[in-house]
């Protein structure tokens, strides 16, 4: 059979230049990491040629008994991991794993608490158009003003007022960790069920560095691909309870086959997250995060107007707050961009600006520390960063922080092996 190069040129000259793209600058974007040659593989395996409904055991196709050893590979290395009774790990994505934990104990009309998006929540957490905006009434909470936390106390206000029958408590955009047991004795005190959406922070979770949701929620979703670090797609999590309605409205619920090369690599993936090596990765993750909101705390960028949302960082993202700075968050990102550093601009909470251009920028560590990205890696990328967004950025700046950016993704190379 012709390779790729030969079938489509065309496609496989954009992997290229995306696979040089990723080598030559520095990724920042806090939903983002690199997934190991081992991943990659699975991914890009014959298994993608098999359907398999249902599961493993009981399918709907012949021939599934190795998808049949990959599968539950995949279910027992993840529930291990994060000490859950019950995993399916066939949603195609953190949205749909949302989707389907939502509709396994809600009926259209229901009211559900989220994090507002506008405060550091997601899309699937109400947003007006997505389908958990559609399908429930959604009462929203917000962060602080002062503080930049959210305030538990306004929680428990708002969900004793409106009786939700679901509490969502994860983020997209937020720096610091959830108080889980608080959350669930909130939803106790309601009868609302508590989802716990860890896609952001499950590596740091899978680690050890980070307080586990798993314990104090009914439901627990993440994506894989973030700071996990392995292929895109979703799982949900719960108790024995819960495990045949998550099941069932996953597979024939809301998804035909499952994506079995998918799920072999997020076996891999589940497998590598186990590992010390892994653990060391999370403690640089957090080290680069802290590192990077102190020197974006110094006088020079309280001079500039530039401040980091909350006052720190607890996770894998800073939260750049440009409110006072005459800099956008739209001019910030197209700044870094031009000296090799890819971020995306997202809105502060109180947020002036509007959603195309915002104040802030969201910034994370996973994907250098996948890198090989250490302490002193970082304080040199956090004192790029910080200099970029002075108003004294110039021509000269801009050439000298763009070489300063090529020596630390030369010194740390990424997929040596590919090409
Ligand atoms: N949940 C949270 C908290 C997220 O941040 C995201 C992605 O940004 C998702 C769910 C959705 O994941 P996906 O993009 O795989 O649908």
């Amino acid at each position: 059979d012709a390779s790729l190069a030969t079938v489509d040129p065309e496609v496989s000259a954009a992997i290229d230049a995306e696979l040089t793209r990723q080598q030559s600058t520095l990724e920042m974007i806090a939903s983002e990491n690199f997934a190991p040659v081992g991943v990659l593989e699975a991914q890009g395996s014959v298994l993608t040629n098999k359907y398999a409904e249902g599961y493993p055991g009981r399918r709907y196709y012949g021939g599934c008994e190795h998808v049949d050893v990959v599968e539950e590979l995949a279910i027992k290395r993840v529930t291990e991991l994060f000490g859950a009774e019950h995993a399916n790990v066939q949603p195609h994505s953190g949205a749909q794993a949302n989707a389907a934990a939502m509709a396994a104990v809600l009926e259209p009309g229901d009211t559900i608490m989220g994090l507002d998006l506008a405060h550091g929540g997601h899309l699937t957490h109400g947003m007006k158009i997505n389908f958990s905006g559609r399908l429930y009434n959604v009462v929203a909470y917000q962060v602080d003003k002062e503080s930049g936390r959210i305030d538990m106390g306004e929680v428990e206000r708002l969900a004793r007022e409106h009786q939700p029958k679901m509490i969502i408590a994860g983020w997209s955009a937020y720096p610091r960790q959830l108080d889980f047991a608080e959350f669930r004795r909130i939803a106790d005190a309601v009868g609302a069920y508590l989802l716990v959406d860890m896609a952001h922070f499950a590596g740091l979770v899978a680690a050890g560095l980070h307080p586990n949701p798993v314990p104090h929620a009914h439901l627990v979703t993440t994506t894989t691909h973030k700071t996990l670090g392995g292929p895109r797609g979703g799982v949900i999590m719960c108790g024995q309870e819960l495990a045949k309605k998550v099941n069932s409205t996953v597979f024939p619920g809301q998804q035909g086959g499952p994506l079995e090369h998918v799920i072999a690599a997020k076996a891999v993936g589940f497998k590598i997250n186990a590992s010390e090596e892994f653990r060391e990765r999370q403690q640089r993750v957090l080290d680069g995060a802290r590192i990077l909101a102190e020197r974006l705390s110094a006088p020079d960028c309280a001079e500039a107007g530039v401040k980091v949302s909350s006052g720190g960082t607890d996770v894998h993202l800073v939260l750049v707050d440009m409110v006072a700075s005459e800099l956008d968050g739209k001019n910030a990102e197209d700044r870094l961009h031009s000296i090799g550093i890819t971020v995306n601009r997202n809105a502060v909470p109180f947020d002036p600006r509007p959603p195309m251009v915002t104040s802030g920028l969201r910034i994370g560590t996973p994907a250098l520390a996948a890198r090989g990205f250490g302490t002193e890696d970082f304080t040199e990328v956090a004192d790029i960063i910080a200099t970029a967004l002075q108003p004294s950025f110039d021509e000269a700046t801009q050439k000298a922080l763009a070489e300063r950016v090529e020596l630390l993704a030369r010194k740390h190379p990424l997929y040596p092996d590919i090409r």
